[in-house]
């Protein structure tokens, strides 16, 4: 991969029209800032997935060392928190076309704007560029002519937004819909901006603008909280992030649950945090539970209450002024509903905290039921678990037999994912699995929308939030995102998708 240069000195946004940098270092007027227009691709082509997958969400580069290959200095360079942000392209066809010109012609920092639907979704700024076919195939497959998309982008800054394509690409006379990948020179871009600028974030806004005075501010929502834990600022050693603000967070959001005081007391909060700190914090770090207690206001998610002074506060300093701490009122509210609540725990488990054993953690706070769909504690290798164990130690609610009776007898006991059948010696064997678990914590519905027929290996697998179901119906690995399977549907089945996606959470995919 070529970098043309340190990546700490470059930046850049639509508030750019001048062609000077954020450091004010002015760019000559031939290396201005490109517009590299990307389409997104439809559904058809994945591409909705694989902008969830490998932009928005960004690729573990450790999933992927056996392919990194050459690239993989560069790469760690890049990402230094392990997490890569990439979208490629497949080689073009012909010798000559608006492709082969991009695809030569951009270059570092260049600006990408992502096209889908008539607008422009997303843009990008371009960390490096590398050509990697074995990377590309493991992140996103093959194409029908078993093409993947070897010319790749690693890409910094992204946001997601809303703006109409069509006057900017009419002003570059170029044709709509955009169909291929286009480079726009940075003296059209720098033409154009105006017609980019102020697009609509797809996140807070309920119409007003966002320069307005504080009553008119949207209020704090889902997505406001997205983005604050997707965006935790955290300590890194030795190029991994420690893990106390999430482990706090987890642990505000297991009080929650067990509906105890919001704000809690410097005291309570050491004893009780600075244990999960020392047993599920990164190895060899410092136990210091002040640090997410005061540090964790920078998240937007946190408040601080009777402390004056504005820097870090010693343990004795808290103690003395009895400081208490706790999550914001509107981020408590949002973390009350059932769905964001599993979708945040999802999050911060799998952006954060990937290597820790999270069954135990989500124990230690009181959200064991979160480490599963079915919202059973997993069972941790137990020398008395049984094919009964559900009977015996379940909390759930009794389930329709009929209904698990009429899952399996419909797909004739194969499974969804691999289509095996159990052999027993008279009959065969499948289980019924509810997608989103019945009773506490999930309340799922017991309806044939929320199940599934399944060997009881994928049934753990399933359970255990090591595959999950996407959009498409494709069954993907978690720890990869890879596609393993498509689900098998029998006509008569209609499975919510509202339930998948809410497992989708539980699994850190949303
Ligand atoms: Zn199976």
């Amino acid at each position: 991969m070529k970098l043309e240069r340190d990546v700490e000195t470059v930046g850049t946004g639509f508030d750019d029209a001048s062609g000077h940098n954020n450091r004010g270092v002015h760019l000559p007027e031939q290396l201005g800032i490109q517009w590299v227009l990307q389409p997104r691709g439809t559904s058809r082509v994945r591409g909705p997935q694989h902008f969830r997958h490998s932009v928005r969400e960004g690729v573990r580069l450790s999933d992927y060392e056996h392919v990194l290959g050459a690239d993989e200095e560069a790469l760690r360079h890049l990402f230094p928190g392990g997490v890569a942000r990439l979208w490629g392209s497949t080689p073009p066809v012909r010798q000559k076309s608006d492709k082969v010109t991009a695809l030569a012609g951009r270059r570092v920092d260049d600006e990408v704007l992502f096209y889908a639907g008539k607008k422009f979704v997303a843009k990008a700024r371009i960390l490096g560029l590398f050509r990697n076919r074995a990377l590309a195939e493991a992140v996103w497959g093959l194409d029908d002519d078993r093409k993947t998309w070897e010319h790749i982008m690693a890409l910094g800054d992204v946001s997601e937004f809303e703006v109409p394509a069509e006057p900017v690409l009419r002003a570059l006379r170029i044709p709509v819909p955009l169909r291929s990948l286009t480079l726009a020179s940075a003296e059209d871009r720098r033409r154009c901006l105006d017609q980019a600028e102020h697009p609509k974030p797809l996140v807070p806004s309920q119409g007003a603008p966002r320069d307005q005075t504080a009553e008119h501010r949207p209020t704090f929502g889902r997505d406001d909280l997205f983005r604050s834990l997707s965006r935790l600022r955290t300590h890194t050693k030795e190029r991994r992030p420690s893990r106390h603000k999430p482990i706090t967070l987890l642990w505000a959001i297991g009080r929650l649950v067990a509906e105890q005081d919001r704000m809690v007391g410097w005291d309570e909060f050491s004893s009780e945090v600075g244990p999960l700190l020392r047993d599920f914090g990164l190895p060899g770090s410092r136990v210091t539970p002040e640090y997410p207690f005061w540090h964790l206001r920078s998240s937007g998610l946190w408040s601080v209450e009777g402390l004056k002074q504005s820097s870090s506060p010693t343990p004795s300093q808290l103690t003395a002024a009895q400081a208490s701490a706790g999550l914001t009122k509107d981020a408590a509210r949002v973390l009350r509903r059932a769905l964001a609540r599993a979708d945040a725990i999802g999050l911060l488990c799998s952006r954060y905290l990937g290597d820790v054993d999270r069954d135990e953690l989500l124990e230690r706070v009181g959200l064991a039921g979160y480490a599963t769909a079915s919202g059973e504690a997993p069972d941790r290798g137990s020398a008395e678990a049984g094919p009964d164990r559900r009977s015996v130690t379940s909390t759930q609610p009794v389930r329709d037999p009929k209904l698990v009776e009429r899952i399996k007898v419909m797909y004739r006991h194969e499974c969804q994912v691999c289509g095996s059948r159990v052999e027993t010696r008279y009959s065969h064997y499948s289980e019924a699995a509810h997608i989103r678990g019945v009773g506490k914590p999930h309340e799922g519905p017991d309806e044939l929308s929320n199940l599934l027929s399944l060997c009881p290996n994928h049934h753990v697998e399933f359970d255990r939030l090591a595959i999950y179901i996407d959009e498409d119906w494709a069954v993907r690995r978690n720890s990869t995102g890879a596609v393993d399977y498509q689900l098998k549907l029998h006509a008569d089945h209609v499975i919510s998708q509202e339930h998948l996606r809410y497992h989708r959470g539980l699994c850190g995919r949303i």
